[in-house]
């Protein structure tokens, strides 16, 4: 029904619908499945993205190799002091990221939406989204809904994986999903979700794979942490009126070709970037004896 944001923005404009409402009537035509049930499963994704944001926030949740954990609770406290630099709202969605990255980590329970690499920052987003606007759960299924749709257009036109095309391809259309979604929850249309979803592709296009000792963990978790930000200010400069000069389907044609460009090297081979730093080697050397 559609392969394009301009094909999906179409159909937003003839039918006078939402993203999240053209996304659920291709869902129930596709899978043959029915509105009711399509609601159950999202309802069941969101609770497992609640319980994985807040998990690591009041406990240390350390990684099997021991290389993370503990972050999102050091977050958590500093934003209790009241005297962070960027505010509360942020510093608690970059707790919620790190949370989930942290429950990945560990081998628990998470939403890979769109990877489990980048599963901390649609859930971040669109939580704190939902503390700061009021919003009910069934408000944020349907931003779920956008954010499936956007994904489903990185997918199918290029990449969502950071073995193909780098950690823009994850966090990046992690964040594009996310920015996109909150646009549409605060009441923006359907083409300034896209230009949200552009600019989050935007500010970190080139952005490498290089996962210390190949594990999803260093980095990982810092760039879910950033991610979530990245769509926070990406739905912000949307919501602002600001356009992207260029068209969310170039911007995704384009990250996909940075990606291509990329050596391998820089595609979660561990061989490049942090991962091939001296103490990335190290590291590497130690889990690996
Ligand atoms: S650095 Fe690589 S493995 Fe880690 S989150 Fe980014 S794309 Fe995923």
């Amino acid at each position: 029904m559609f392969n394009k944001a301009e094909e999906l923005l179409r159909l937003c404009n003839e039918k006078n619908k939402r993203i999240s409402e053209i996304v659920i009537e291709k869902e129930i035509k596709v899978n043959k499945t029915s509105y009711e049930d399509l609601m159950d499963r999202m309802h069941n994704v969101l609770r497992i993205m609640k319980d994985s944001s807040k998990a690591a926030l009041d406990k240390e949740i350390r990684s099997v190799s021991g290389l993370t954990g503990g972050d999102a609770k050091k977050l958590e406290e500093y934003n209790k002091s009241n005297e962070t630099l960027t505010g509360s709202l942020i510093i608690s969605a970059m707790a919620k990221a790190l949370s989930t990255s942290e429950v990945n980590a560990s081998m628990g329970r998470i939403v890979a939406a769109p990877t489990a690499g980048a599963s901390g920052i649609i859930p971040s987003a669109l939580l704190s989204a939902q503390e700061k606007l009021n919003l009910t759960d069934e408000q944020v299924i349907m931003g779920l809904f956008t954010a499936a749709g956007i994904g489903e257009i990185i997918a199918k036109n290029a990449t969502v994986s950071g073995a193909e095309g780098g950690c823009q391809a994850e966090c990046g259309s992690a964040a594009a999903m996310a920015a996109g979604a909150i646009v549409e929850l605060a009441g923006g249309s359907p083409e300034a979700s896209f230009h949200a979803a552009s600019f989050a592709l935007v500010n970190i296009m080139g952005l490498v794979c290089d996962p210390i000792g190949g594990l999803v963990e260093y980095p990982c978790a810092l760039r879910n942490a950033s991610g979530v930000v990245n769509g926070l200010i990406s739905a912000d400069l949307a919501l602002a009126g600001i356009k992207s000069l260029v068209p969310f389907d170039e911007v995704v044609d384009s990250m996909y070709r940075v990606g291509k460009m990329m050596p391998e090297a820089l595609r979660e081979t561990a061989l490049g970037g942090v991962a091939n730093s001296p103490t990335g080697e190290e590291i590497k050397r130690r889990l690996l004896n």
